[in-house]
């Protein structure tokens, strides 16, 4: 890309996220207290072995974000991906899915009808392992105009994205924020410090990665971090809730989360 083409795509983002952050909300009151969600994206493969054992140990559940086209599949930076029997795993011990399209597709770049059928193939994969209460979505690359979200919010799923922050009332269901652990975040530091802040004042902390490895891609973090976010987590003395259950517990979605084809 040129870098004329480079700023101009650059300064659409930063309109569309403005868009984004005024319009098109659907504001909730948060029940009172202090919450943190911990959320995997993709998901590799190193995010189960390592860090599912370690959320698991302190009697917590995540929620895991799945593109099911990435499944039983190698990409380059993650290296393998999740598959079937890590999905039966994962959902016997009591975890939560959301969705993330199926071929992890750019919501700005494609029609109403694409991300329709793609949300519908992928509750379909996550069906046939077991998982049928799927009532939360995060955007892919954390993209999204104002198009997306409006055709989006039809979906009866809340909606995350990436931008970073604590989501205390009234919460826009339809743009979720949530803190990355990754590599243009200081690693653990900025959830570190929304960890902090959520001491002093009530509301949602959704902290979300990609693979938990030793020589981790630059959205993903070292079990090392990953353990002292875990401790951080506690230490913040928040209720550990999955996104699917604390979106119940908003209420705000019809039940049970059946996703139809827009008419
Ligand atoms: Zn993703």
């Amino acid at each position: 890309m040129t870098d004329l083409g480079y700023f101009s795509e650059k300064i659409g983002s930063a309109i569309d996220r403005v868009l984004c952050e005024t319009f098109e909300k659907r504001e909730e009151k948060l029940p009172s207290g202090r919450y943190v969600s911990l959320c995997f994206d993709d998901f590799p493969k190193s995010a189960v072995d390592t860090a599912a054992p370690m959320i698991e140990a302190e009697g917590w559940r995540a929620t895991w974000y799945v593109a099911g086209g990435f499944m039983g599949t190698d990409q380059p930076h993650y290296g393998t991906m999740f598959d079937a029997a890590d999905l039966i795993r994962l959902v016997e011990a009591g975890h939560d899915f959301g969705c993330h399209t199926f071929d992890h597709v750019d919501c700005r770049q494609v029609s109403a009808e694409e991300i329709d059928a793609q949300c519908r193939q992928n509750l379909e994969l996550l069906a046939a392992h077991g998982i049928g209460d799927v009532n939360s979505f995060a955007y892919p690359f954390g993209a999204a105009n104002l198009t997306s979200k409006k055709n989006l919010s039809n979906a009866n799923m809340a909606l995350r994205g990436v931008k970073p922050g604590i989501n205390s009332s009234p919460i826009d269901l339809n743009m979720l924020k949530a803190t990355g652990l990754q590599h243009d975040n200081g690693g653990i530091a900025r959830a570190r410090q929304d960890l902090k802040t959520l001491k002093q004042s009530e509301g949602w902390v959704i902290i979300f990665t990609h693979d938990v490895s030793a020589a981790p891609s630059p959205w993903g973090v070292t079990p090392e971090d990953y353990r002292e976010l875990l401790s951080a987590v506690e230490e913040s003395g928040a209720e550990v809730v999955t996104v699917g259950e604390m979106v119940a517990r908003i209420g705000a979605l019809a039940a049970p989360v059946q996703r139809s084809r827009a008419a």
